[in-house]
């Protein structure tokens, strides 16, 4: 046995205890008559001393120690004369008689520290030391602890975990997939799955009745703090259930993690329209954290001769409560941040309703007193409160108008991260138009189902159709997303047919479910929670790399082990591929 001991367990009840401890060199103080050691492990920290009663033996052993230095000791805990309140084995201390060098260390780039000194790069490079710190190793620990609590619930309602293949035949999820050449097939591919969608709804046709899985999906997009190109999901499918069914499940299972892992307990969700997200939030993930909902005022502020506004689709307009005191540094700052290329506005208005009842607008040579005065009521304005005013382009002033929002939400404090306010989006747009394409996609995926009563519109207005389609977000990030799927292979046929899949390309590519459909697939529906967000909320986090014990940068490199890399001549050969050179010009 290497120890009797962890570094973080020894309190006032061990003194007097010859004890054995392993672990890391974190700190050495040489006082010339005392020398003290920090030994660290991933329980804790225990001060080790050296002073005239030790051995020359150890006393030697102790002066060849480096930080990072794997170690055994052994001695007596003794009570410390000055403690030190902040560590839990802070009250005592242990006099060494052996040490004993289980391996030295090289000096490593940073120092292993809550704050440390390195860089993100660096710490990522050598991330198995990036996770000896606290930091990083607590989140971790919070993230097993919510995979044990999600089983936990699933299990005992009655869900089947069962894991699905990895290597498989692309499903759109709605980004590229990554592929993976097949040697024994030669010129042939699979596909890493964006989600296991279709198996899932196979084990539907299969019966299984309730299936979940923590599953590893994979999607070669663009990254962001909280995305990554493989992730997890927390993937769940039930059958003979309706949305009410799924959410009141999916509802619960978010309580019991939230009560189990935070001790926090939750309110009911409310429900929102995604028309009335996009319209009062200007976001389909609306934070309801805080009111300061977005207003049209384009009928009001139209017709008085300001060009910008005559010439716009939409004005719409926010409240900041309390900022009349806003000074022209404030504004031009945040008139600045809306014209950042992320938020893409062309400028900013700003309305003062003064404490002293009057009201100052940057447009007051088009505008009367009066004139702003309908505005403030539109927007719930009183004096003292500040009004923002975006317009352009409807779609994307309201986008604008959402994230300038948030912004002053984070400015006023209102976006407490302790603070969680989950809700649930529904009656979500079955699809979207791309304007460049000229055709339909799926909002979420082509396995959706049209509410009923909308189903006639699926000839006439496709556009108009909703879905039976849900997402849960929590302060303003989207923590998943399902779906009722259509379990009818003439409504399924008509939807890829809608989607641009000519019967050949739908048949090709989704053959098996639509064969499976044909022996008695029953009603079903599903959800996907995107666990590495789920795990950055709860950590208090912005970054979804935090979360995750080897994650890639936003190139999608994984900097420790220099990956993707290039493969020699011979696995080529053995895949039958060769690598175009890039073309000169
Ligand atoms: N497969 C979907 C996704 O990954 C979730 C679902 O519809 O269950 O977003």
């Amino acid at each position: 046995m290497y120890r009797t001991h962890t570094c973080g367990e020894l309190r006032n009840e061990h003194i007097g205890k010859t004890v054995t401890l392993a672990g890391w060199v974190q700190r050495i103080r040489d006082f010339g008559a005392m020398t003290f050691i920090d030994l660290r492990d991933r329980y804790g920290i225990t001060q080790l001393v050296i002073d005239e009663d030790t051995s020359g033996e150890v006393a030697q052993a102790a002066e060849q120690l480096g930080r990072e230095f794997v170690i055994q000791a052994t001695g007596e805990v003794l009570e410390r004369s000055s403690k030190n309140k902040n560590i839990p084995t802070g009250d005592i201390e242990i006099r060494l008689t052996a040490l004993n060098i289980l391996n030295p260390s090289e000096v490593p780039p940073f120092t292993i520290q809550d704050d440390t000194d390195g860089g993100d790069d660096l710490r990522m490079k050598y991330r198995y030391l990036d996770l000896r710190r606290n930091a990083v190793r607590k989140n971790l620990i919070l993230r097993a602890q919510m995979a044990h609590a999600v089983r936990n619930f699933l299990t005992e309602q009655g869900f089947i975990e069962t894991e699905t293949p990895v290597l498989i035949k692309s499903t759109p999820e709605g980004a590229r997939d990554f592929v993976v050449p097949s040697r024994m097939n030669r010129g042939e591919f699979y596909a890493l799955p964006q989600s296991p969608q279709i198996f899932k709804q196979l084990l539907m046709v299969a019966g299984f009745d309730k299936y979940f899985q923590i599953v590893k999906c994979f999607r070669d997009e663009d990254l962001r703090a909280d995305r990554q190109p493989e992730f997890t999901q927390i993937d769940c499918e039930m059958s003979f259930v309706e949305q009410e069914d799924v959410l009141e499940t999916f509802e619960n299972l978010t309580k019991y993690v939230f009560q189990h892992v935070l001790n926090v307990g939750l309110d009911s969700f409310p429900r929102m329209p995604y028309t009335e997200a996009m319209k009062n939030y200007g976001s389909d993930k609306p934070d309801i954290r805080f009111e300061m909902l977005l207003r049209e005022i384009t009928e009001t502020a139209k017709g008085k001769g300001f060009g910008i506004f005559d010439s716009a689709e939409y004005i719409g307009a926010i409240c900041a409560k309390g900022c009349a005191g806003y000074s022209r540094k404030q504004l031009d700052e945040l008139t600045d941040w809306v014209r950042r290329p992320q938020i893409g506005a062309k400028g900013m208005v700003y309305v003062k309703y003064n404490e002293d009842g009057s009201l100052r607008s940057s447009v007051d040579k088009f505008y009367s007193e009066e004139d702003l005065k309908i505005w403030a009521a539109e927007t719930g304005t009183e004096p003292g409160d500040l009004i923002l005013v975006l317009s352009g382009e409807k779609d994307h002033t309201i986008n604008a108008l959402g994230e300038l929002r948030l912004e002053l939400g984070n400015r006023l404090g209102l976006r407490s991260k302790e603070n969680f306010k989950p809700l649930w989006v529904v009656d979500f747009p079955l699809l979207e138009w791309d304007e460049e394409t000229r055709r339909y996609f799926a909002m979420h995926h082509p396995f959706t189902s049209p509410k009923t009563e909308d189903i006639p519109l699926l000839d006439s207005n496709p556009g108009e159709v909703r879905a039976n389609a849900y997402d849960l977000v929590i302060n303003g990030v989207e923590i998943g997303g399902g779906s009722v799927r259509i379990f009818d292979s003439a409504l399924q046929a008509k939807m890829f047919d809608i989607l641009g899949f000519t019967p050949e390309q739908a048949k090709n590519q989704f053959g098996f479910l639509m064969n499976a459909f044909k022996y008695g697939a029953p009603p079903h529906a599903g959800i996907a929670f995107g666990f590495d967000r789920l795990v950055s909320l709860f950590a208090g986090l912005d970054s979804i790399r935090d979360v995750i014990a080897f994650p890639k940068n936003n190139a999608g490199r994984d900097v420790m082990n220099d990956s993707p890399a290039p493969i020699s001549e011979d696995q080529l050969d053995e895949l039958f591929l060769e690598i175009r050179k890039p073309e000169s010009n």
